[in-house]
């Protein structure tokens, strides 16, 4: 599934295609994601100029004349930039091209169909979608102080806690095991547990592993133009995630390995502790 960098990578990837230019075609090969794409959208986007292209969680934004698109990668989408003369053989799961008056186009593939296509003329801050997100992890109002009063109330775990789009936006299941990790928090921690301390290194970690892997991505997906259109998960070292029986990076011992709502959460039990009462 795309995450927080992915997306961000996105964002970055097709920016400089998309913004100043003007669409001038569109078109929906198939209107089944998670949610029906606008029978309309073609008519509403086409001769649009593009102003902006931003992210908000995992929804990416493409700011027009008179609205908003809004696209969200679901569990296998992908954008790509292609040249306007390669759109003639589009595969299977290519769903959407939106071409521009400069000679690209922006394609849409999913095979899954999980994701989403949104057109909204309103502010978009007030999107239901949107509306009621937590804030932005990399971002100034997310911090030490931020999280120790969201976790006053919490009786959830740690781990529950940090991954409700609700507290902070965007910390999946792979980052959230490996901030854990490196602030040796135990994950079953009880949320209203956390000292001062822990949720100050748990803040600082969440923003380290995710600008770490948005720089990986960075670094793998430099030209847009020329990736394959797969997400993927970008190469990066991961310390705890998918080793369950592997040895500890720092200490040796073997990481352990639960699952929670059916998600896996891999730890270190020395690095790691349960104190008893957490
Ligand atoms: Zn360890």
């Amino acid at each position: 599934m795309p995450e927080l960098p992915e997306v961000e990578t996105t964002r970055k990837g097709i920016q400089p295609y998309l913004e100043k230019a003007t669409i001038t075609h569109v078109i929906v090969r198939n209107h089944s994601l998670r949610w029906p794409i606008d029978t309309e959208l073609a008519e509403i986007l086409t001769r649009q100029t593009i102003h902006t292209v931003k992210r908000r969680a995992k929804y990416l934004l493409i700011q027009c004349d008179t609205g908003t698109l809004m696209i969200h990668l679901g569990m296998s989408g992908s954008l790509r930039i292609l040249e306007k003369i390669e759109q003639r053989n589009p595969e299977k799961h290519d769903h959407v091209d939106i071409t521009l008056d400069n000679g690209y186009l922006l394609r849409y593939t999913d095979p899954r169909r999980f994701g989403a296509i949104l057109w909204t003329d309103k502010a978009i801050k007030e999107h239901k979608l949107i509306a009621h997100l937590g804030p932005e992890p990399l971002l100034k109002g997310f911090d030490a102080e931020y999280l120790y009063q969201q976790a006053q109330t919490k009786r959830c775990s740690v781990k529950t806690f940090i991954m409700n789009g609700q507290i902070v936006v965007g910390v999946g299941n792979i980052y959230a095991n490996e901030s854990l990790f490196l602030s040796k928090i135990y994950p079953k921690t009880i949320a209203q547990n956390l000292t001062k301390r822990q949720c100050k290194e748990l803040s600082e970690q969440i923003k380290s592993v995710l600008n770490k892997a948005i720089k990986a991505g960075g670094t793998s997906l430099k030209d847009f133009t020329k990736s394959d259109g797969k997400p993927g998960y970008f190469a990066q070292q991961l310390n705890v995630y998918g080793r369950k029986d592997e040895a500890c990076l720092r200490c040796g011992n073997k990481i352990e390995h639960y699952k929670e709502t059916q998600r896996a959460t891999y730890y270190c039990p020395s690095c790691q502790p349960s104190n008893g009462t957490n």
